[in-house]
């Protein structure tokens, strides 16, 4: 991807409305300078989420989201800093530019989008193949069958490949594609014998496709019992990668911000068949287990997401990998209990099938129980052996939900049922905490350089929000601010502090025109204090009374080091030099009022 210039960016972030970007996702109202509203990130019933306007900024008091209308489209579509800069663009009329970049880059994007192409042409012969050719007939009586109308069949581009042996290689081949190409695609294979020919024949073809609708790969169902695997899916190439794609999420994703919530499903006729009865929100994951790609997927748009999947067959591994990264994005896996041998397509046919399959979503419950109640549910308590076993295998699942009330009440429901102290329960859940990823450890996806989970105001320590209440007036007040930065050092501020404070320094005039996209912590900080400084007071009295608890600290923590230090000497002057501040500090108080 070539390099958005900075004035195309700039352009951009000027023509881009905040207010009608955030209003999509929740209703805000005017309230002085800024506007507030319920906080499209979290749950709540009270307004904690402030967007200024003027300075084009969001920032919820509650769960510490914030930054730009870029982050913002960002985090609530699930998309990259580019490619949430192409779709303000593309809404406002702005026409991007792109820097020169190396010309090997430039080539690889130029490849990039010729096989992009070839995939969207491939797919749509694949579709009218479907409709218009004799051999398809058999696969659009199968599809009538499965109850599934044309409308939903072609919103889906649903299609159908061809069984000669080189339809498409030939098709690609007229169009001025390489064979290494059409490989490169997944749509050629080698054989045994070093010729080439198309990987899919005689199967019912769906196009994956991402977010934005652009063809990745494919997946095809057989239609002749000789045919091998029932399915088969585009090999893992540079485009497709199986484990991070959601089936139909291109068509979803609008249902999915409007329900709050995700319906994942396992196969391709579930999602069509889903949509088809109005549960728009579904997506699939071509498989039965949800990886933790997928839920990083999700993450971004909904907090809760219903697996409508034959959970008793996933894998448990998968299942709890999926789980602590769902854990660690404070989202919630509910898993929706299909009734045995009725998948969600076979049900929508049945009468009355969309009813049932609603309540389902609604009595679903926390994949942890769910997994919890699999494993006492076959373990035979009379035996002992058995009873260790059930412990050996429940204790990661609870130690990956992290401290919490529902894991407590968990720990309980184990130990009434496997008849032990739920103290010992407890000291199995404690020793069987993951050394890494999970609570209490990065995930991968952190260690990848997501997000950290954010803390709300109210988890701040006093020296935070004291900090805070500086750096912002600073802001606030830019004169005496620099005078503040200057004085302020690194023993005064928490790290992600003094990063702010070095920002503020180098950026003192407009701190909000050009966040540091690659620490999101500092710049979710940034878009808060930016907001904190339009609206709350601020005088040069304050700054120095925050200013003078936060040296009280500073000295505090160095008279702590120098008594483990035994260095009596140190420690008994740094107590008069609190004594003094103590005395400045209550004179700030009495100045201030
Ligand atoms: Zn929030």
């Amino acid at each position: 991807m070539a390099l958005i210039s900075a004035e195309s960016l700039e352009r951009v972030k000027q023509a881009a409305d905040i207010v009608e970007v955030v209003s999509a996702h929740t209703d805000l109202r005017r309230q002085g300078a800024r506007w507030v509203g319920l906080c499209p990130f979290h749950e709540e019933r009270t307004p904690s989420f402030s967007v200024d306007a003027q300075e084009k900024l969001y920032h919820c008091f509650g769960c510490g989201a914030g930054g730009d209308t870029i982050k913002f489209v960002e985090e609530k579509e699930g998309l990259g800093f580019a490619e949430a800069v192409e779709l303000l663009a593309d809404r406002y009329g702005v026409e991007l530019e792109r820097e020169r970049e190396d010309p090997q880059a430039e080539a690889r994007r130029q490849q990039r989008r010729r096989l992009g192409d070839l995939l969207d042409r491939t797919a749509a012969f694949y579709a009218a193949y479907l409709w218009e050719s004799d051999e398809a007939a058999k696969a659009r009586e199968y599809l009538a069958q499965r109850g599934l109308g044309e409308e939903v069949l072609q919103g889906f581009a649903v299609g159908f490949a061809p069984s000669a042996w080189d339809k498409v290689l030939l098709r690609g081949q007229r169009a001025g594609f390489k064979v290494e190409e059409l490989r490169g695609v997944g749509l050629v294979q080698r054989g045994r014998g070093g010729g080439e020919y198309d990987r899919f024949r005689s199967r019912i073809m769906f196009p994956i496709r991402d977010r934005r609708a652009r063809t990745l790969g494919f997946g095809g169902r057989a239609m002749r019992s000789d045919q091998g695997a029932k399915y088969v899916n585009t090999a893992e190439t540079d485009f497709f990668h199986k484990s991070q794609m959601l089936y139909g999420i291109d068509l979803a994703k609008a249902a999915i911000a409007k329900a709050g919530r995700a319906v994942v499903v396992e196969g391709y006729t579930d999602v069509l068949a889903l949509h088809q009865a109005g549960i728009e929100e579904a997506v699939g994951v071509m498989g039965t287990a949800i990886t933790e790609e997928q839920v990083a997927a999700l993450s971004g748009m909904v907090d809760e997401v219903v697996l409508a999947l034959d959970a008793d067959g996933a894998g448990q591994e998968a299942m709890l990998r999926a789980q602590r990264v769902a854990a660690g994005r404070k989202m919630r896996l509910r898993v929706a209990a299909m009734p045995a041998g009725e998948d969600p397509a076979e049900m929508m046919v049945a009468e009355g099938g969309a009813e049932r399959f609603r309540r389902l979503l609604d009595g679903a419950v926390e994949l942890t129980a769910f997994q919890i109640d699999l494993v006492l549910g076959r373990t035979d308590v009379g035996s002992p052996a058995e009873r260790d076993g059930a412990l050996a295998e429940v204790a990661p699942i609870l130690a990956g939900m992290g401290e919490s009330a529902s894991r407590d009440e968990l720990v309980r429901r184990v130990a009434e049922r496997l008849d032990l102290e739920p103290a010992m329960v407890m000291g199995r859940v404690v020793a069987a905490r993951p050394a890494s990823g999970g609570p209490g450890g990065p995930s991968p996806d952190e260690r990848r350089g997501a997000p950290a989970p954010r803390r709300s105001s109210g988890e701040l320590t006093s020296r935070e929000r004291r900090e805070r209440a500086l750096l912002a007036m600073c802001i606030a007040l830019p004169d005496e601010g620099s005078e503040f930065l200057a004085r302020l050092e690194e023993g005064h501020l928490s790290p992600l502090g003094a990063r702010a404070a070095t920002w503020l320094r180098k950026h003192p005039d407009d701190p909000a025109s050009d966040l540091p996209r690659d620490d999101a912590e500092l710049s979710g900080l940034i878009a808060e204090l930016v907001i904190v400084a339009h609206d709350e007071p601020a005088s040069p009295e304050a700054m120095e009374l925050n200013f003078l608890l936060l040296e009280q600290r500073r000295i505090e923590a160095e008279i702590a080091a120098a008594g483990e230090q035994d260095d009596y000497e140190k420690r008994a002057a740094l107590s008069r030099e609190r004594a003094a501040l103590v005395e400045r500090i209550a004179h700030a108080e009495r100045v201030r009022g």
